[in-house]
């Protein structure tokens, strides 16, 4: 797996550890976002390094059957900030990946994004409509699927694309400029302060509890699902940041306060997944209720050292 040490890799190596069907996880990441304390109780054969590297992915491949990966440089404000890095590690990090893979060709996942369908105004996005990414990020993350596609296509490698939507839950960290909306919202609430929301907050999201999507991920794995075209990975539920907030308040049993600021530039209005190939493709899988996903998420706020460091100086205090 690459970026096993981030948020979603470090759920997935739990959720991959807990099947038998699994031998052996080996985690390649560099550290840049993710943390190590991740993987803290999980038995993985860690290395250290960067999908940039393409000789040390050669080496790691030779008797890899499943590559999951999931190593990017995430975050639309950070693509902002920096669009060759961006580029650099998701766009030729992938082809590095996918080039490691021609000669054993494994079984590969991928880890694309929403994002890379832009402001479409079909409510439901599928996956047939046009690609419009609105931002650096949005653009590296098609030629992340699209480079996938490509080498099934060229080089006959088994391949899955997905296309994620809003992950959040546990170890999705807070507290730094990038943070994804729920784990900044978890920790200025557990704070006692007011959620930032940038634009009047009708903006509306396809929030997937990180349980369930590793759950898809792991049956894809398992039994090495393929598709010619990329899938959504979200379940098509409609939450606007208003209410958010307000599942966000039922869950602490207390009202969460907004901060209204202005719009940021590259933010999608509405993004909602089309599940129909999904759940063709993986029918036995059952979305997390957000409540429920909300309150584990706070848990392990509540529980974490590392979920955010401020919190913690804030709640000695
Ligand atoms: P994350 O930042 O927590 O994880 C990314 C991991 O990749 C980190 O551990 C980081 O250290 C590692 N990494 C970065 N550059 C690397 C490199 N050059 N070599 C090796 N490792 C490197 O982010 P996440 O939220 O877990 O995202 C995982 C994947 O899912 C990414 O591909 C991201 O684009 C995609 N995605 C996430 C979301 C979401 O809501 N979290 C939505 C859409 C797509």
């Amino acid at each position: 797996m690459t970026g096993g040490a981030g948020f979603i890799g470090a759920n997935l190596c739990r959720a991959l550890a807990a099947r038998p069907e699994v031998e052996k996880i080996r985690v390649l990441d560099d550290l840049s976002s993710g943390d190590l304390t991740n993987l803290d109780g999980v038995e993985v054969d860690f290395v250290m390094g960067s999908i940039l590297d393409a000789e040390l992915l050669t080496d790691l491949m030779a008797d890899t059957t499943t590559v999951v990966h999931l190593a990017a440089r995430p975050s639309v404000p950070r693509s902002l900030a920096d669009p060759l890095a961006s580029h650099s590690v998701n766009a030729t990090g992938t082809l590095h990946v996918l080039e490691a893979c021609r000669a054993t060709r494994p079984h590969v996942v991928l880890a694309s994004s929403s994002s890379v369908y832009g402001n479409c105004q079909e409510p439901h996005k599928h996956e047939d409509l046009p690609t419009r990414p609105l931002s650096p990020y949005g653009a590296s993350k098609l030629a992340t699927e699209a480079y996938g596609l490509a080498y099934a296509e060229s080089f006959d490698l088994p391949v899955l694309p997905f296309r994620f939507f809003n992950v959040y839950g546990p170890m999705q960290a807070a507290g730094h400029a990038y943070a994804a909306v729920i784990p900044t919202f978890v920790s200025m609430a557990l704070r006692g302060r007011p959620v930032p929301i940038y634009g009047d907050g009708n903006q509306a999201r396809d929030f997937t509890y990180v349980g369930s999507l590793t759950e898809v991920l792991v049956d894809a794995a398992v039994r090495r699902v393929t598709s010619p075209t990329p899938v959504n990975l979200a379940f098509g539920t409609r939450i606007t940041l208003r209410h958010l907030k307000d599942a966000l308040g039922m869950v602490l049993g207390r009202p969460v306060e907004p901060a209204f600021l202005p719009p940021r530039i590259g933010e999608i209005q509405e993004s909602q997944a089309s599940p129909h190939l999904l759940r063709r493709l993986f029918p036995s899988v059952c979305p997390t209720p957000l409540e429920d996903g909300l309150r584990m998420t706070v848990a392990w706020f509540e529980n974490s050292a590392t979920a955010d460091p401020g919190l913690q100086l804030d709640a000695h205090i």
